[in-house]
């Protein structure tokens, strides 16, 4: 006996039976393009917030995206969770903590294509420049020799239960989840935002020129 369901399908005329194969995966970007809106959510882990600042670069082309880009969890709308499948997920910023592990596998778990915007999510950026060094050192650095420590108080290095640990290394998003497409620039122009998302919801491949990629 086949282990596929056997539905019962009935038309005015016929009954039929037919078995439930397990579903192709649709291609996220023809999907996109059938559906007429798709469902975009971002997030910021450890960066600057310069990426995410240059969505707001895309000015009134966001706009004319809104006809066809519902924005779920994201800066903007300030929802913390993805409340329903997403066919995009945009991430700035690399990861440096518990919190940036959890947030970025639940992006990749609720949105089929996943994209990190930016140096820091590409790479590690600014913030892996704390890779150099043991992170013993470096919180020493900035809570203990600090030179904003107030003089008179013991200085310390915060750990409690409910902050989150911070990783010994700043990874690339790609090391931690799969992405799918990257978007350099420090920050990348607000243009080649545009670029990608307007292909992946008129349905096409992306295809970012270099001439819009930025490596600084
Ligand atoms: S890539 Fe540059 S602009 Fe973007 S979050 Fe990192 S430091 Fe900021």
């Amino acid at each position: 006996m086949s282990k596929h369901a056997v539905t019962k399908v009935n038309s005015a005329e016929n009954v039929a039976y037919s078995h439930d194969l397990p579903k192709t995966p649709v291609d996220a970007a023809f999907q996109a393009s059938q559906t007429g809106k798709i469902n975009v959510s971002m997030t910021a882990l450890v960066g600057c917030w310069g990426c995410t600042l240059s969505f707001l670069d895309m000015d009134e082309r966001l706009l004319t995206l809104l006809d066809k880009v519902t924005i779920l969890r994201s800066s903007l709308t300030d929802i913390k969770r993805i409340p329903e499948r997403c066919v995009v997920g945009f991430v700035e910023g690399g990861v440096a903590s518990e919190e940036n592990i959890e947030t970025l596998e639940h992006f990749r778990e609720n949105c089929d294509i996943l994209i990190s915007v930016g140096a820091c999510a590409v790479w590690g950026g600014v913030p892996s420049m704390r890779n150099m060094l043991p992170l013993s050192e470096c919180l020493e650095e900035a809570f203990v020799s600090s030179i904003t420590s107030v003089s008179g108080v013991i200085p310390i290095i915060p750990d409690h239960p409910d902050l989150p640990k911070v990783t010994t290394k700043v990874y690339p998003c790609h090391e931690v989840v799969k992405m799918d497409y990257f978007i350099p620039g420090c920050p990348p122009d607000g243009d080649a935002i545009f670029k990608v998302l307007d292909d992946l919801v008129n349905g096409r491949a992306v295809d970012l020129p270099t001439s819009m990629n930025r490596y600084d």
